[in-house]
């Protein structure tokens, strides 16, 4: 049998070489010793020397031979220390952001734990409204840094260092939601959601984990063929192309007709709901017409929409509706039978602060450049219908 590659290499991440790859590593030691160690990998203990099931003589031999874990370089705590962001970096790479957002259940149920994983360091898409795509890609992830980001909050959750009434004591959903594009970073992705899903790793149902596109059609489809029930979001933010060129430079390549196709498709297939994210951004995608057409594109694909307030990003000009303006627009597409929400503004479920801490870290550092004014003038100079019409957002009662 041929060893894994990875192997061959002075050190491996554990987390990258999944249970073969062990396997090959320990091939000179008794064969449970790998399910051994993935136990612990799973329970979000990755430093073999907190292996305390292991001979000492194995723990020093896998310290120098596995990539140690990634170091927190922020940690910051908000909404009353349900939403926890932290800012990683993996040996010399580039920094990346992720965020642990806790929904207590109430009255004895159970609760949820989300984490929001990036994919990539910064991001090529260039949306101008995105605080990540200000800072241009600055490097891919491997797999076993996406997977790390679970388990640096798994292991919070785990030791207690974050607690409290209906939290649970272990991640239950992931969401792919954090810097990057995780599609243009597609064998990482996959291979990272194989990991979370996998019953021996941390067998988190597909259901649980959702995967956020900018609407990259070649990966919904290889996504789509992976079989699995995950929950795929996409993220829409015009009704037409000739706004989404400019908020969603990929349109251009892909542009709605062929993205709505590949959405049917992977619906079709997994039977899952899909999701429509839709950033409202005040005067340029927010208008009550704007809310019926997009309402006409989605409406028979029984999608969900979710409506995420922009989030106020250095340098993009832009600002989210009024709050009743926000909720104008959600009933027309309730009113057209769409099933819509607003997304609480914070973590991922949030969104839109992914990519926040990263943005201010690396103006502060002089890593940044500002790329959204140019988008920001375009949408200005459009002919059109794109700005709510005087009286188009009518207070609620
Ligand atoms: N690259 C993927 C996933 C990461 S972004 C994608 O674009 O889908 C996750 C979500 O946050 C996307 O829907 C994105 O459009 C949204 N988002 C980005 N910047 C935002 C901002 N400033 N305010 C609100 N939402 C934002
Ligand atoms: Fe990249 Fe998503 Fe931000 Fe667009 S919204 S720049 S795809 S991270």
């Amino acid at each position: 049998m041929t060893r894994p590659r990875v192997v061959s290499e002075a050190v491996v991440d554990p987390y990258a070489v999944g249970r073969d790859g062990l396997a090959a590593l320990l091939a000179d030691e008794p064969g449970y010793r790998a399910a051994q160690v993935q136990r612990w990998l799973v329970r979000g203990v990755d430093d073999p020397h907190a292996m305390t099931d292991l001979p000492a003589a194995l723990r020093e031999r896998l310290a120098g031979a596995l990539t140690p874990p990634p170091t927190v370089l922020r940690s910051t705590t908000a909404d009353g220390g349900l939403t926890h962001k932290v800012l990683l970096r993996s040996g010399a790479g580039e920094a990346v952001e992720s965020v642990l957002l806790l929904y207590p259940g109430a009255a004895g149920a159970a609760g949820r734990a989300t984490v929001c994983v990036s994919t990539q360091a910064g991001c090529a898409m260039g949306c101008p409204f995105c605080a990540t795509g200000q800072a241009g890609l600055r490097g891919q992830l491997g797999v076993g840094e996406i997977v790390r980001q679970v388990t640096v909050m798994q292991r919070r959750l785990a030791t207690g260092a974050v607690r409290g009434d209906g939290i649970p004591d272990h991640v239950t959903n992931v969401v792919f939601m954090g810097m990057g594009e995780p599609l243009a970073n597609l064998d990482a992705t996959v291979a990272a959601v194989r990991w979370l899903n996998d019953p021996d790793g941390f067998a988190l149902s597909a259901r649980a984990i959702t995967v956020s596109t900018v609407g990259l059609v070649p990966g919904i489809r290889r996504l789509a063929d992976l079989g699995l029930p995950i929950t795929l979001a996409v993220s829409l933010h015009a009704p037409d192309d000739a706004l989404r060129d400019d908020l969603v430079p990929v349109n251009r390549s892909h542009p709605l007709a062929e993205l709505l196709d590949a959405c049917r498709d992977y619906r079709d297939r997994t039977r899952r709901r899909l999701t429509f994210e839709y950033v409202l951004i005040d005067g340029v995608n927010a208008s009550l017409d704007q809310a019926r057409r997009l309402a006409r594109l989605v409406g028979d694909l029984g999608a969900h929409v979710n409506l995420i307030p922009l989030n106020p990003t250095p340098a993009v000009p832009w600002r989210a509706p009024s709050g009743n303006a926000q909720h104008a627009f959600l009933d027309v597409l309730r009113t057209a039978g769409v099933a819509a929400t607003i997304r609480r503004n914070r973590g991922v479920e949030i969104d839109a602060a992914c990519g926040q801490l990263y943005a201010d870290y690396a103006m502060a550092s002089g890593a940044v450049l500002p790329a959204a004014r140019g988008a920001a003038e375009r949408v200005a100079a459009r002919p059109g219908d794109t700005a709510a019409a005087p009286g188009d957002t009518p207070a609620r009662p």
